[in-house]
């Protein structure tokens, strides 16, 4: 069937007057046949067989019976009126019994014509009855599309409550299928379809909506679901392939002294094997004529800072500067120091530019930064301030980029004549499938082993009322020279009152940790830029012991010698947050603790994060409980990605299929970039058709 017949609009059905066309468009997104083709059941229910009336149990089961009516009567009670049918077959006798709609139902219902009736069974009044039954002619029942499964659409109230029942849609598809004669194209290759024995399109769609058995039905979803997939990865890996031969990027081609001096004399540790592969494949993308657009992803603690670095050195040995943005002041100071201490002994000039930069020192900044003398500048947003103008920036590093808009990252582009090489790095791992979609159009490094010597951190979940316990220990270890986070919630809503809680606590804190002998620094996001710059600087060098803070301090902050973090209200944080504080421990060579402080009142999603917590301590297993207790919709950063916009598949549920579409959909593009292979035209006009009338690249960043 050809793209024109299933893009007519829906109206043109028969069965769908001018208003059930528009309760359709509202209420389902259904404007075309496509849309309705692509309108998918979300269940099935087993209608194989049918009961008996004297075969009827009390579980409130769904049943389907044969028998006819045999009396129809209204009752009024409570002035509420409802219709009594009395329904018969040789076994047994029951009502049906209806609220709405009785007028038009008492019409249309014939006495003593054989039904087959379908509904949920209630025993009420010493008698079994079928409230709002679906009722078809046994004569209809025996000439329709009949199935062994009968799917079930998903529905929204205006939908049921206008007479678009179940069973509604159900003949409309019905109408769809007698229209097309179910000629629908086949949209995958010869090839894939006989490697992987899928069902052909005809098939599938006919069996995802009339399915003929299990078997048949199972077949058509995995079919539909791969298909779903592949044209998605088809869409994103294109886009990378052709960005990589249409975006010309610097080529940096030599590895130069500063790197060699670098490497041989400065490194302040052994790199991991993970640390040396992605610095390897970051180096290829450099040298290569395209632009870079690459995502880093590592674990908290797993090294991404030198791996930054070195990237950056290249780009230097290279002639051209290199910028790293982080989202928080607090995190680029923290990357401006760890930079500058590891650069020590090279001839490299490193900035910081943050919001609260003094102007005349901007203004040399600026300076240097465009007639070149400055190498590597580190800072927040205002990095990609219009003002701000590099000589030739040719890699721009994004730490923590989910904090950052697609816009701010687009920014970044436009400081050069050609956009420069991308890193983009990530410490809040994502699940490989979801990353897959996602990020798909990206290239993908991760670093997947932490350095050598750390210590698992041991986390713990206590309650308010061991508070005493907890604070004994923050003694002891801060007796044996540790420092200790405590970290309150900050959510937007209930400001207010989550500052009162950390003042609260911080107060408590200092009454329990009395000055002289303990500090207690206090960091939140009301406090002015120097002041939170002098309590983090206070603490990292060792001055207070212990450091209150909200969230702030969530992200990159790297004080080796701190051992414990404690995490209050922790029942209100979610599990990637909570993974991350975490990490903020553990970074040096002693045991590390977290301890999660809640009341005893917890949901039941609470309880999962608190116990994955204290479960594990891999970023990547507890990515996947996120995904499953969140859903990818709400993942960070993912809200508005088209490509999690499914009809069919699901990316918690379908993984394994997804890995599969993606490598098809690689290895195709491998073969034939263009799909110009007659055993591709399939591919081909169902992908032009795609990206005609659905452009997914819309969607993404
Ligand atoms: P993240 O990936 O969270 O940004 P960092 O780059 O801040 O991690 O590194 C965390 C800590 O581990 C730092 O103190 C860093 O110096 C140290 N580190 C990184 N790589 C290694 C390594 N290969 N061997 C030993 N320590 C390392
Ligand atoms: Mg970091």
């Amino acid at each position: 069937m050809n793209a024109s017949f299933l893009q007519t609009p829906i109206e043109y059905l028969k069965g769908v007057g001018p208003n059930r066309a528009d309760l359709l468009r509202k209420e389902a997104g259904i404007f075309t046949y496509q849309d309705l083709l692509h309108f998918f059941p979300n269940r099935y229910i087993d209608r194989t067989r049918y009961y008996k009336i004297n075969e009827l149990q009390q579980n409130n089961a769904e049943m389907q019976i044969i028998g006819k009516i045999t009396h129809i009567k209204t009752v009024e009670q409570n002035k509420r009126k409802r219709l009594v049918a009395t329904f018969t077959d040789e076994t047994g006798t029951m009502e049906l019994v209806w609220f709405r709609g009785l007028k038009w139902i008492k019409e249309s219902l014939k006495i003593n014509v054989p039904y087959v009736i379908f509904g949920k069974v209630n025993w009420f009044n010493g008698c079994f009855s079928m409230p709002h039954p679906e009722m078809e002619l046994m004569e209809e029942h025996e000439q329709s599309l009949r199935s062994a499964m009968q799917p079930v659409y998903p529905s929204t109230e205006k939908l049921s409550n206008s007479g678009i029942t179940n069973r509604i849609i159900n003949k409309l598809m019905q109408q769809l299928f007698l229209d097309s004669k179910n000629k629908f194209s086949e949209t995958l290759s010869k090839n894939i379809l006989e490697e992987l024995k899928l069902l052909p399109k005809n098939e599938s769609l006919f069996n995802v909506h009339f399915p003929k058995s299990q078997v048949l039905l199972s077949k058509a979803q995995y079919r539909l679901k791969f298909e779903e997939f592949f044209y998605i990865q088809l869409q994103l890996i294109r886009k990378n392939l052709i960005h990589k031969s249409k975006i010309k990027g610097y080529r940096f081609e030599k590895v130069g002294p500063l790197f060699n001096t670098f490497y041989n004399a400065h490194l302040p540790f052994d790199l991991t094997e993970a640390q040396k592969r992605v610095i390897k494949e970051i180096r290829n993308d450099l040298g290569s004529n395209a632009q870079m657009n690459r995502l880093l992803q590592g674990d908290v603690g797993s090294g991404k800072t030198i791996v930054a670095l070195m990237s950056m050195i290249i780009a230097l040995d290279n002639g051209f500067q290199a910028c790293l943005m982080a989202p928080t002041e607090i995190l680029s100071v923290q990357h401006y120091n760890s930079l500058v201490e590891m650069c020590n002994n090279l001839e490299i000039s490193i900035s910081l530019l943050t919001g609260s930069t003094k102007t005349s020192e901007r203004k040399i900044i600026h300076e240097n930064l465009e007639n070149g003398t400055l190498d590597i500048l580190i800072g927040t947003h205002a990095l990609i301030e219009n003002k701000v103008k590099f000589k030739n920036l040719g890699l721009a590093i994004i730490d923590e980029q989910h904090r950052f808009g697609v816009e701010q990252r687009a920014k970044l582009w436009h400081k050069n004549e050609f956009p420069p090489h991308i890193l983009v790095m990530t410490a809040t791992p994502i699940p490989r499938t979801l990353a897959m979609s996602v990020y798909g159009d990206l290239d993908i490094s991760v670093i997947d082993e932490l350095p050598p010597g750390r210590k698992q951190i041991k986390t713990v979940h206590r309650y308010d009322s061991n508070r005493l316990k907890v604070f004994k220990f923050i003694r002891d270890e801060i007796a044996k020279g540790r420092q200790i986070y405590i970290v309150y919630p900050l959510i937007q809503e209930s400001e207010k009152m989550d500052y009162k809680d950390l003042m609260d606590g911080y107060e408590s804190i200092e009454r329990e940790f009395p000055k002289p002998k303990y500090q207690v620094s206090i960091v939140h996001g009301q406090m002015k830029a120097a002041d939170k710059d002098y309590e983090m600087q206070r603490f990292v060098k060792g001055e207070t012991q212990i450091m209150v803070a909200t969230t702030v301090i969530e992200v990159g902050v790297n004080v080796p010698n701190a051992s414990v973090m404690i995490i209050e209200s922790a029942e209100r944080f979610g599990l990637s947050q909570l993974h991350q504080l975490r990490g903020r421990v553990g970074r040096g060579a002693d045991q590390s603790y977290c301890i999660l402080m809640t009341s005893f009142k917890l949901s039941s999603d609470a309880k999962t994060r608190l116990e994955t917590m204290v479960r594990t301590n891999d970023g990547f297993e507890i990515s996947e409980v996120d995904l499953k207790l969140r859903g990818p919709g709400d993942m960070m950063g993912t809200q508005q990605s088209g490509v999690l916009q499914l009809k069919i598949a699901d990316i918690m549920k379908d993984g394994d299929i997804l890995k599969i579409a993606r490598s098809y959909a690689w290895q195709l593009l491998k073969q034939d970039p263009s799909l110009t292979n007659p055993e591709n035209i399939a591919v081909k006009n169902t992908y032009a058709q795609l990206t005609r009338y659905k452009n997914i690249w819309n969607y993404i960043s």
